[in-house]
């Protein structure tokens, strides 16, 4: 590191928590940081790849408790990367999904910083995929709608085009408005049949399927007493889950194994 070299920012994208779901490209420039700035929803099988000799801070924002201002955070970067670091910032899932990853490249590019987006596995992708859900299938759906559940004001949702578009939808930050969100779905006419599923820490050890129908969203989520981070999906998709999850199909192939056994 040399303070005659121009640092550079890294907005990196972790996944969604299995370190295997990491690209070559996040993890070598990982491996080549000279400071690590990373969220909440970094898992700690991530954070243990962070070079040992290299200092890394939580700058994560859990609900109603951020850690440091987004505006602090932005001058942050901007002040390394002006003292010739190689700066990772790195973020659960895809930088540009819900990870105001735009903002911050906005902010280093005006600051006339060096700056790159390294995307990562989005949790709408990873997750549904390790539930044995695919988020477009022939027949069911033909196409699929990434929803924040999470506005910094007001929540401008055309409720009624989602609840026409007849594909998959994925809510994120979803956990503590499945009432607004089950409820507007119905009111605008999706049937109270259709699928849904809830998916907490997905794509890592604790990983966890919450499965029924719109209807009962509000009493799946109460009754199972389901954490952030989670995401809801909704439509007929979910109903492949039953066949595809690779779980179930452990335990089918394992009693299938017992019966010619015995
Ligand atoms: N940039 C991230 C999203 C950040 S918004 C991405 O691309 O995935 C935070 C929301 O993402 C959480 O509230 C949750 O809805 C979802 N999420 C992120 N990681 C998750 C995980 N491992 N399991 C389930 N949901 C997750």
């Amino acid at each position: 590191m040399s303070n005659s070299k121009p640092g550079k920012v890294w907005l990196v994208g972790a996944g969604p928590g299995d370190p295997d779901l990491l690209t070559v490209k996040a993890l070598r420039v990982i491996q080549n940081a000279d400071l690590v700035l990373f969220d909440n929803l970094v898992s700690q099988e991530i954070r243990a790849l962070f070079p040992k000799s290299v200092p890394a801070f939580y700058v994560g924002k859990c609900k109603d408790n951020h850690s440091i201002a987004q505006k602090d955070l932005n001058s942050l970067l901007v002040k390394k990367a002006a003292k010739g670091l190689n700066v990772v910032r790195i973020k659960g899932g895809d930088p540009f999904v819900f990870g105001r990853g735009g903002e911050e490249l906005l902010t280093l590019i005006k600051a006339g910083v060096d700056a790159e987006v390294v995307p990562g596995i989005t949790s709408a992708s990873g997750c549904t995929t390790a539930a044995g859900i695919p988020l477009t299938h022939r027949g069911l759906a033909q196409g699929c709608t990434f929803v924040t559940a999470h506005a910094e004001t007001e929540l401008s949702v055309d409720w009624n085009a989602l609840a026409q578009i007849n594909h998959t939808l994925v809510f994120y930050m979803g956990v503590s408005r499945a009432e607004m969100i089950a409820s507007n779905l119905l009111k605008a006419g999706l049937s109270a049949a259709t699928p849904v599923a809830i998916i907490e820490n997905g794509c890592r050890e604790n990983q966890r399927e919450v499965i029924g129908q719109i209807k009962d969203l509000v009493s799946l989520v109460a009754n199972n007493n389901v954490q952030s981070p989670a995401l809801i999906v909704v439509g007929e998709v979910v109903s492949l889950a039953n066949d595809l999850n690779p779980e179930l199909r452990a335990a089918v192939s394992a009693e299938t194994l017992n019966q010619h056994v015995a």
